[in-house]
């Protein structure tokens, strides 16, 4: 039997949609992806740090928070964030929730009310009948009568063959997955971009280098006034304005050795000594799997067929966070277009007889 709503995707999005859809008695089946081929099972917040501008989240000390999370999740839930709690990561004091807390707090509560959850990732779709036809990898095909496409967006790369080569070996993406690896430790490390994401990576590596050097294309940074206020401020950055990442530098014994800037002002070119490069230039919505079957806007995003209301091109396929917002982009609309994305199937499932 066709499952009523398939929800593809599990960050602030595709859960909050989640439980709005259980809570309806919908049953909904979530694919919350595998982890391969560059799929990120709860989302981006997952791989950030500390998370202060979610509403109802104020820090607290450290204890209090460790003492709630454990009472929310079940062990091995838990397990995923304890190092953040105990060990020598810990952290002590008051400190904001952490990306990976709040996903793992926000998918039990889908859980709670009845969530199916498939740890993998759905390849292809056939929208072109109805139910809808889903394919997860190397599973049995699945039907359903209404979809909410939640799959986020992933980090850029500016395409460099010398970024691609020290890959895992200097070159990130992420500083809270790589950060504290010890070959960045007392050296110098370079993140490109200007906007919040930049800020936050070059902030969170000033704990492991000896500097950071922020590479920025122009001469004004891009994010948030208070986070901008944060990187100028911090000893331990150094801005590289109107620069560009021209090549990484490197050999295959050691990985990353250096960068070479390029100047956007004029054109020279310099050379940094470096232990490692993290590019945060940016995301690409995760569309590829939908093969052109959704209308897309002129940057790849999905596009929201009707104002304020999260209908796709395809009757019964509803599209909510990133994927579909190439402006806001923020944890918390994710999380509200989520709930928008569960009342409009419900809605739309009613309209048609399915529920
Ligand atoms: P973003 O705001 O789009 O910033 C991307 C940055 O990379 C910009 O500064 C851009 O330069 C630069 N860039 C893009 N392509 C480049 C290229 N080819 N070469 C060199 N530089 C390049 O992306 P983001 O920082 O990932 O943030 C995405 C969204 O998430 C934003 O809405 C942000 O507010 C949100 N976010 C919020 C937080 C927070 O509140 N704590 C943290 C992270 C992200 P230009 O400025 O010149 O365009």
């Amino acid at each position: 039997m066709a499952e009523k709503v398939v929800i593809i995707g599990s960050g602030p999005a595709g859960w909050t949609a989640s439980i709005y859809a259980a809570r309806a008695n919908l049953r909904p089946l979530v694919f919350e992806g595998s982890g391969v081929n560059d799929t990120v099972p709860l989302g981006q917040l997952n791989l950030t740090t500390e998370v202060e501008n979610f509403p109802g989240w104020p820090a607290v000390d450290a204890a209090v928070l460790a003492s709630f999370i454990k009472s929310a999740l079940p062990e091995e839930r838990y397990g995923n964030v304890s190092h953040f709690h105990s060990g020598k990561h810990a952290h002590q004091g008051r400190r904001t929730i952490f990306g990976p807390e709040i996903m793992e707090l926000v998918r039990q509560q889908a859980v709670n009310f009845g969530t199916r959850i498939v740890t993998n990732d759905i390849e292809k779709v056939d929208f072109g009948r109805h139910p809808f036809v889903l394919y997860p990898r190397g599973e049995a095909p699945i039907e359903a009568q209404s979809v909410i496409v939640a799959t986020g967006a992933k980090a850029n790369y500016l395409g460099l063959p010398s970024e691609d080569r020290y890959k895992n070996n200097g070159v990130s993406a992420c500083a809270v997955c790589d950060g504290a690896l010890p070959r960045f430790r007392n050296r110098p490390i370079v993140v490109i971009g200007g906007g919040d994401s930049a800020v936050e990576e070059g902030t969170y590596l000033t704990k492991f280098g000896s500097v950071v050097y922020l590479v920025h294309r122009r001469n004004e940074l891009r994010a948030s006034k208070i986070m901008a206020q944060r990187a100028l401020t911090n000893s331990k950055i150094t801005m590289k304005w109107n620069r560009t990442l021209d090549e990484v530098l490197g050999n295959d014994d050691r990985g990353v050795t250096g960068v070479r800037l390029k100047s956007t002002v004029d054109g020279s070119t310099e050379e940094l000594e470096a232990s490692g490069v993290f590019l945060a230039i940016g995301h690409t919505p995760n569309t590829a799997f939908l093969d052109g079957q959704l209308k897309l806007n002129e940057k790849g995003y999905i596009q929201w067929t009707k104002p304020f209301r999260t209908n796709t091109s395809v009757e019964g396929v509803f599209a909510a966070g990133d994927v579909g917002d190439d402006y806001y982009k923020q944890a918390v609309t994710a999380a509200g277009s989520g709930c928008m994305s569960a009342l409009d199937a419900e809605r739309w499932l009613a309209e048609k007889g399915f529920h």
